[in-house]
């Protein structure tokens, strides 16, 4: 069965010429305001004959936890069933919805929940864009778009699934859909480096944001699975290439980890590899999900930071908004399937 959110007004137009421009406008925004279809104006059997051949709703919202800051988190049922993750986060300078693009995560980067169990499939553009309409029908008009910045910052490695995000971000901009700028989008990955130099030749306005999270390649193979096919200096490489392509500037994100990637030597080597980028640093505090990694104090987090800045390295301690409902990447899907299992 398709899924009718993986195509745009334009497409639908094309694909159901045999119905009145307003019928598939109307389809259009149902799919865009996450409406039950049945409370639109939608005439009943042809709701019936659209139910036969395909899925309207991607999406269905199972679980919102509300933190004490305002972010909410949510557990999105997909059609068949599989559980993924999406984050609402309320801002002064504009709302932001981190989602997920894959039901899991491949990449085994050992401080993530995401990739617990591994991967278990992608996310098509459709349920992406189910996603987001979820998530901001759920926080204010429904008819409005509540948010302005998106982060694929969710589960799931998007240059993994390269295609569906690459298509969802069409979705995402389309000018009859959410209309989101290319500017308000950050995408996150852990330096996937040939589908950088693919996207890069895209011109895609948007921030790219890499998963360093060491400065040697050596400690990152520990980590990071992914570092055992690129090197930091091919990231570094593509990177440069991606910035020559769209001048946005790039950002790194470092999670701290306990004895592992906080030195003087690595602040050293973070101006070195940083040097010639327009870039920030991210620093983050690796929230602990029962590994055998362990985060930083806040004051060495912030040491870290005032240390990369006196070395003149723009870099800033990401707040960590969300962090008493298991804020982070997968962790709540991951305490979800894990509950399951022992029911079962
Ligand atoms: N696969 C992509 C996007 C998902 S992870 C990527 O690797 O970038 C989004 C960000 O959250 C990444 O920077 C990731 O390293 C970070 N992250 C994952 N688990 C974390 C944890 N336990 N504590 C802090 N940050 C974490």
């Amino acid at each position: 069965m398709e899924i009718l959110a993986d195509f745009s007004l334009d497409e639908l137009y094309a694909k159901f010429n045999q119905y009145p421009r307003f019928r598939v406008k109307q389809i259009f925004d149902a799919i865009i305001q996450a409406k039950d279809y049945n409370k639109t104006n939608l005439p009943k059997d042809l709701i019936a004959t659209l139910q036969q051949d395909y899925i309207l709703k991607p999406i269905e919202i199972v679980k919102v936890l509300l933190s004490a800051d305002g972010t909410k988190k949510y557990l999105l049922k997909l059609f068949d069933g599989n559980i993924i993750e999406g984050v609402f986060l309320h801002q002064n300078y504009g709302n932001t919805i981190c989602m997920s693009t894959q039901v899991g995560c491949r990449m085994g980067c050992k401080f993530c929940a995401s990739t617990i169990g591994g991967r278990v499939r992608d996310l098509s553009a459709g349920e992406m864009v189910g996603s987001i309409a979820a998530m901001n029908a759920d926080n204010g008009v429904k008819t409005k778009r509540n948010f302005s910045n998106i982060v694929l910052m969710g589960s799931g490695e998007p240059f993994d699934n390269y295609d569906n995000v690459v298509k969802f971000l069409h979705l995402l901009t389309d000018k009859s859909g959410f209309n989101v700028s290319e500017r308000n989008i950050s995408l996150s990955t852990c330096g996937l480096v040939d589908k950088i130099y693919q996207f890069a030749r895209l011109n895609f306005n948007i921030t790219l944001c890499i998963s360093l999270h060491a400065t040697t390649d050596e400690t990152r193979k520990t980590i990071m699975p992914i570092a055992n096919k690129y090197s930091i200096a091919d990231i570094i490489k593509a990177v440069k290439f991606y910035q020559q392509q769209n001048s946005r500037r790039v950002v790194f994100e470092y999670c701290l980890i306990k004895g592992v990637n906080n030195t003087p030597a690595d602040i050293a080597r973070l101006k070195t590899l940083t040097s010639g980028l327009t870039c920030h640093i991210n620093v983050i505090c690796l929230n602990e999900n029962g590994g055998s990694l362990k985060a930083t104090t806040r004051a060495e987090a912030e040491k870290f930071v005032t240390d990369l800045n006196k070395n003149g390295i723009s870099a800033t301690l990401r707040r960590s908004q969300g962090s008493d409902i298991e804020g982070a990447c997968g962790m709540l899907r991951a305490k979800t399937l894990k509950k399951a299992d022992n029911q079962n």
